[in-house]
Order: structure tokens, then C-alpha cells, then sequence
């Protein structure tokens, strides 16, 4: 018979769980959950288009300077053009001078360009921002509720611990280390039962009598094979 300590350590286990589980399936820690997750992509969002918005900015101070370039050439070959009387020179420079037109041209183009997509930027900066103080509300108060709800089993939660550091004085190490090993894998409760001499009270699996009996000489429990609990004589 494993010790009633233990049982009764795991029964609290199982309370604690329970507590937890339903905490957890409560409402507003759904909604806080969801509030929060959208609240991180509006955030991520902003960087992103802050990120964009001073790609933007290097774009246009590079563009003005390229204009910059353009208009002094473009100055220098007007004065070239003012000096010059033949024929070929002048059609010469012209030709030059359309060229720098046209670039120009291309450049200011650009300019817009970027220009049409910073507004469009500025746009989605704003509607996204004027999303959050809602998200931010929202979570506040899905917080709040669970809170108040967090706090109303903490009396119950404080006693089971209480209780359970007690009981822990009494429970023999290495079968609380057993029980720690298995809870920790997941497994609750991690003491079950024989029931009716050769199944597991945990998973329900059959198992053959010369087995059960075979694990079970000289020691009062047995590791069930199919769910890994721990299985015990009741006397
Ligand atoms: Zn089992």
C-alpha cells in the first residue's frame, strides 16, 4: 500500500490542476491572451513601416541630391551653350543638355514616387496606431477580470500548499521522487489502483495475472507498461 500521505498529496496535485486548468479555459485569460497577441502584431506592424519610412527618407535625400548634380550640370552647360557659335558645338551641347532633361525628368519621377508612398505609409501609421489604445484597453480589462479571478482561488490554492508541505514531512523520498519523475512528465494522478487483480487504474489496460504477479512479488506497487503510472495494491 503506498503511503496515505502521498495519496493525499496527489489528490491535492490533482485540486491544484484543476484550479489551474480552469483558470486558464477562463474567458478573460482567452481574451488577454488574443488582446495581447494582437496588440504585438500592431507594434511589429509600426516598426516595420518605421523601418520602411526612413528607407524612404535616404531614398528622397539621395534623389535631391542627384537633382543637386543634374541642375549644376545642367547650369554649366547653359553657359557652355551661350559661348558657343558653331553650328555642330551647339548641336553638340544640345544633344548633352537633353540628356541631363531627361534624367532629370526620370528623377523627379522618382521623387514622386516615393513622395505617394510615404503618404501611403503615413496612412497605414496612423490606422494602425489608432488601432492600439483600443487593444491596450482591452487587454487592461480582460487583466483586471482575471485577476479578480486569479484571486479568488488564491485562499484555496495557499492551502492546498500548506497542506501539502505538511504531508510532505511524512511522505518517504524515494516515493516522493517517483511521483515527482512521473507528474512531471505530464502523468496525474500517478498513483492508481489494481483493479479487479489485473488492470490499471490509470489507463484501464488488461494485463496478464502471472505478470501482475510477477512485478508485484516483494514490492507493493508495479510501473504500468501501457501509461507509465504507478499502480498499487489497495489493501
Ligand atoms: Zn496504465
Amino acid at each position: 500500500m503506498i503511503q496515505q500521505e502521498m495519496l493525499t498529496y496527489q489528490q491535492l496535485d490533482g485540486e491544484l490542476n484543476r484550479i489551474e486548468r480552469d483558470l486558464r479555459k477562463n474567458e478573460n485569460f482567452v481574451r488577454r491572451r488574443q488582446y495581447k497577441a494582437a496588440s504585438q502584431e500592431c507594434e511589429e506592424t509600426i516598426s516595420k513601416l518605421d523601418a520602411r519610412a526612413q528607407d524612404l527618407k535616404n531614398q528622397l535625400a539621395q534623389a535631391q541630391q542627384t537633382v543637386r548634380r543634374i541642375t549644376e550640370v545642367i547650369d554649366e552647360h547653359t553657359r557652355e551653350i551661350g559661348t558657343l557659335e558653331d553650328v555642330d558645338e551647339l548641336n553638340y551641347m544640345n544633344k548633352k543638355l537633353n540628356e541631363q532633361l531627361s534624367e532629370l525628368n526620370a528623377v523627379e519621377k522618382e521623387i514622386k514616387r516615393i513622395i505617394r508612398e510615404g503618404d501611403e505609409i503615413a496612412k497605414a501609421f496612423e490606422e494602425t496606431s489608432a488601432k492600439l489604445p483600443r487593444l491596450v484597453a482591452g487587454y487592461n480589462k480582460c487583466n483586471e477580470e482575471f485577476n479578480k479571478a486569479t484571486a479568488e482561488v488564491k485562499p484555496r490554492v495557499n492551502e492546498i500548499r500548506a497542506q501539502q508541505s505538511e504531508l510532505r514531512k511524512s511522505i518517504d523520498d524515494n516515493l516522493f521522487n517517483i511521483y515527482k519523475k512521473v507528474a512531471d512528465g505530464g502523468l496525474s494522478p500517478v498513483f492508481v489502483p489494481l483493479e479487479g487483480g489485473t488492470r490499471c487504474g490509470g489507463c484501464r489496460m488488461e494485463m496478464p495475472k502471472a505478470i501482475v504477479d510477477a512485478q508485484f512479488a516483494g514490492k507493493n506497487y508495479m510501473r504500468c507498461e501501457h501509461c507509465g503510472r504507478i499502480i498499487f495494491k489497495q489493501e
